[in-house]
């Protein structure tokens, strides 16, 4: 069902200026972009140091989004500031909590675009699945995403502002007087698995972590951020050595024949040429291990001879198989492998020496599964297209 590949990285506009006023937001600039913002706003070079160190802790590490309460500043420097700059993240347009305490955001970005985020709870960990596109321009044949139309990439600002702003949700900044790291931390770990493919997006996932990992900010350890690839393989060994943090491939399917169909990418990097990158990943960011995610597709890739020539494929990868059980969503090709079959899939990994997880599904009575997201989001425009027909008001 996938028909053309446009396997493209379209080449896109990012929208660093905001419409009103002309002022620039500063949420998102690397520690060098921000020294030369401030510089043309007239900061004295002298200063600018100290003035990129102070302006980055409280937005980073304080969460704080008015110039004006930047208090070990001058007055006069604070209006200076304000006159320039904007400290924006994107908007929450909506919340959903699920039964088992997922929630999931729609937050809009400049342009009105929505972008889906969720966080998911768990007992020793509270991890965000973000997004680095709105859409995609790969067609992955089960993965609803790949049926929308890439609309833009995101800027680095829109991608860690998705974490900044879930930790406004979550009450997550430091109160005065509080230092940091003094409460256990509800968002610890950072999934780059939500809309689009981070590795066509890679300078700006890249600033994006950069910034999220920063000692004296967000402060996520390298080894607590997850950025998962359908399989970009000119990008794998800049991600190590520019990211450094962990990865994980979509790797689905144990002949070129069957992830050509799944994984339309495959066409431009077959199996072998991925797993090359793969093995050398480790070395190149002193990182453990791969996480491979494998989705369980009822009787296409889910038999006991895809297990072992799974665990042949992977051979001399420190590796972990995280088998997902595809999440349906409305008009998909597939079905979900049966429970039995997921279990004997998984024991045969498990056997062969590798941790075998199945990723429970989470969220799922306010779709935020895997490859479900923007769905809803879609079937509600649909709604309101359907009924602006209806009325004559479209
Ligand atoms: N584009 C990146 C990251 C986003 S997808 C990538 O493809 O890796 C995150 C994970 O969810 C991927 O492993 C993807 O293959 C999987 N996924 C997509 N649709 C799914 C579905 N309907 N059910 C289960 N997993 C799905
Ligand atoms: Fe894009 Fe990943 Fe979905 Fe494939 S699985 S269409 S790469 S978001």
């Amino acid at each position: 069902m996938t028909g053309t590949v446009p396997i493209t990285q379209d080449v896109l506009t990012i929208p660093r200026k905001l419409p009103e006023g002309g002022r620039t937001n500063l949420v998102g600039l690397t520690r060098p972009q921000l020294r030369e913002a401030l510089i043309a706003a007239g900061t004295p070079e002298k200063q600018a140091k100290m003035r990129v160190n102070q302006v980055w802790q409280w937005i980073y590490q304080w969460g704080v989004r008015d110039f004006d309460a930047m208090t070990n500043l001058a007055k006069t420097y604070r209006a200076q500031l304000t006159e320039h700059f904007v400290i924006e993240l994107p908007e929450v347009v909506s919340k959903q909590v699920s039964l088992d305490g997922t929630r999931k955001y729609l937050m809009r970005i400049a342009g009105g675009h929505e972008v889906e985020v969720v966080y998911i709870p768990e007992e020793d960990r509270g991890t965000l699945c973000i997004s680095s596109q709105v859409g995609c321009t790969l067609t992955c044949s089960f993965c609803h995403t790949g049926t929308q139309k890439l609309v833009r990439n995101l800027t680095a600002g829109e991608i860690v502002g998705q974490i900044m702003a879930a930790r406004d949700d979550l009450g997550e900044w430091p109160k005065p007087g509080e230092g940091a790291g003094e409460r256990p931390r509800l968002l610890s770990n950072i999934v780059l698995m939500g809309m689009g493919e981070p590795l066509y997006n890679f300078d700006n996932v890249r600033d994006a972590m950069q910034i999220a990992m920063d000692g004296e900010g967000i402060s996520l350890s390298r080894r607590r951020i997850t950025l998962s690839t359908s399989g970009v393989v000119p990008e794998i060994g800049k991600t190590a050595e520019e990211i450094g943090c962990m990865l994980a491939v979509s790797f689905h399917a144990t002949t070129d024949e069957v992830r050509d169909k799944l994984v339309p990418i495959n066409k431009k990097w077959n199996i072998a040429t991925l797993l090359d990158a793969l093995r050398a990943y480790p070395k190149l960011s002193n990182s453990e291990r791969i996480t491979f995610e494998y989705v369980m597709l009822k009787d296409v890739n889910d038999s006991d001879e895809d297990a072992r020539r799974l665990v042949k494929l992977i051979a001399g990868i420190p590796a972990k198989i995280n088998l997902i059980p595809f999440n349906e969503w409305p008009g998909a090709p597939y079905e979900r492998s049966d429970w039995s079959r997921i279990e004997a899939f998984a024991d045969i990994i498990y056997k062969a020496g590798y941790a075998s997880p199945i990723r429970t599904p989470r969220g799922e009575d306010i779709m935020a599964a895997c490859g479900q997201l923007k769905s809803a989001t879609e079937r509600a425009r649909k709604s309101r297209a359907q009924i602006a027909a209806e009325t004559g008001t479209g």
